[in-house]
């Protein structure tokens, strides 16, 4: 069933291939011309410039990658081959890549109505004022979580300038991933009603982007002591999917921004020559990826399906900068969850008054590019799913697809 539904996606999306590429060409052509009319190399140096980056810029970028390279990729591959055996497969295909247990995906234990109640009680327990906050935004109808039809796709959280209140806006569609959405838009909207507070410069209410993405990304791990309430005797199957995801998101981050990096620095390659890099690029950090065998991406098409490739450059390798100091949180919390709280809070509070790196700085979070990070974060990643491998594989009988909730 799942073979027959990656091939439909693949065969839809071969269908758009060219139109798509043709797109894209004249998109990279437009704006390295607006680029060199203003005066820089490469539309490159635009790209970071209208991402407003200060404190850091590409040699650290290339740097940060090739951590991500050293430190993330090897435990991704040896996470992918654990998965592997947990599923008793030869080789992992392309459309094997999501199904993490060989007893079912973890399963909420009710639909969107009970996860969003469930999640509200669950805030209530970090924090009285976090949970009374998702309360008046459901009250106020700042939150629309349900698809329906002639509805945008997609999910964000942005603020009203003249309501002056957040908004959350998503597609839950009642699985596992409808948590770490919700958390992960709560945690952008939280962050704007902190700063809201006692905020008096608009300005200020949001930092840049790779900031941004902290507040959303810890909030996703700052609910897992909470999360038996949703998944019941599911919830460590739903943590452990939860951190292969994590890990699995850098090195793809980082192969989009790579590529977009070749891409722009060399504005007049051929289509198919374009492509023929992502393929090396994609290898460089996926060596692990399942096995590639639908035409449309053994042609070098998988980031087409990147939207940031085309609304937003060099934005994506923001999120994998967040996400390191975003673990650094969920390390924390592990050993002491108030004092994550605490450090969580006070870079919420921050705003966007200061730069990424003085935020972090100021928050006690160490900054994503240095090197120590990696090696600590690494170590505990690999400790924490080793152990909960163990315990998920002892605790197999009680597992069920559906968990069990009287
Ligand atoms: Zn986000």
């Amino acid at each position: 069933m799942r073979k027959q539904a990656g091939e439909k996606k693949y065969e839809l999306l071969s269908h758009l291939e060219n139109k798509i590429d043709r797109i894209f060409d004249e998109l990279i052509k437009v704006r390295n011309s607006i680029a060199i009319k203003l005066g820089h190399d490469s539309f490159v140096e635009l790209g970071y410039a209208r991402l407003s980056r200060v404190g850091y810029g590409q040699s650290k970028v290339e740097e940060f990658r090739e951590l991500i390279l050293k430190y993330i990729v090897p435990i991704s591959e040896k996470t992918r081959d654990k998965q592997r055996i947990r599923l008793g497969l030869d080789k992992l295909a392309f459309y094997d890549e999501d199904i993490r247990f060989s007893t079912g995906n973890p399963s909420p234990g009710g639909d969107v109505k009970f996860m969003v109640s469930k999640f509200e009680e669950i805030l209530n327990e970090i924090s009285l004022e976090a949970g009374e906050f998702f309360n008046s935004l459901s009250v106020n109808h700042l939150i629309d979580l349900l698809p329906k039809e002639g509805k945008a796709r997609g999910a964000y959280a942005t603020y009203l300038c003249n309501e002056k209140t957040p908004y959350i806006f998503a597609n839950m569609n009642g699985t596992r991933k409808d948590i770490k959405l919700l958390s992960h838009e709560f945690g952008h909207a939280w962050q704007m009603y902190l700063y809201n507070q006692h905020n008096n410069i608009p300005e200020y209410i949001l930092p840049t982007k790779e900031a941004c993405e902290i507040h959303s990304i810890s909030m996703e791990f700052l609910v897992w002591p909470y999360l038996e309430k949703i998944f019941g005797v599911d919830a460590d199957k739903y943590r452990h999917a939860h951190l292969e995801d994590a890990l699995y998101s850098m090195p793809y981050r980082a192969a989009i921004d790579e590529f977009q990096h070749f891409i722009y620095k060399n504005p007049s390659l051929s289509i198919s020559e374009r492509k023929e890099q992502w393929i090396e690029i994609e290898y460089k950090y996926m060596p692990y990826k399942g096995e590639y065998n639908h035409a449309y991406l053994m042609r070098g098409s998988y980031w087409q399906q990147q939207t940031h490739m085309f609304t937003t450059p060099f934005y994506y390798i923001d999120y994998a900068l967040a996400q390191m100091c975003a673990l650094q949180i969920w390390s924390n919390a592990q050993t002491n969850e108030s004092m994550a709280w605490e450090a969580y809070m006070k870079l919420c509070n921050l705003g966007g008054s200061k730069s990424f790196l003085q935020l972090l700085d100021q928050s006690g979070i160490n900054s994503p590019f240095i090197e120590q990070g990696f090696t600590l974060i690494t170590d505990k990643i690999e400790k924490w799913l080793d152990l909960n491998e163990n315990k998920i594989n002892n605790d197999s009988h009680l597992t069920s697809s559906r968990p069990l909730f009287q």
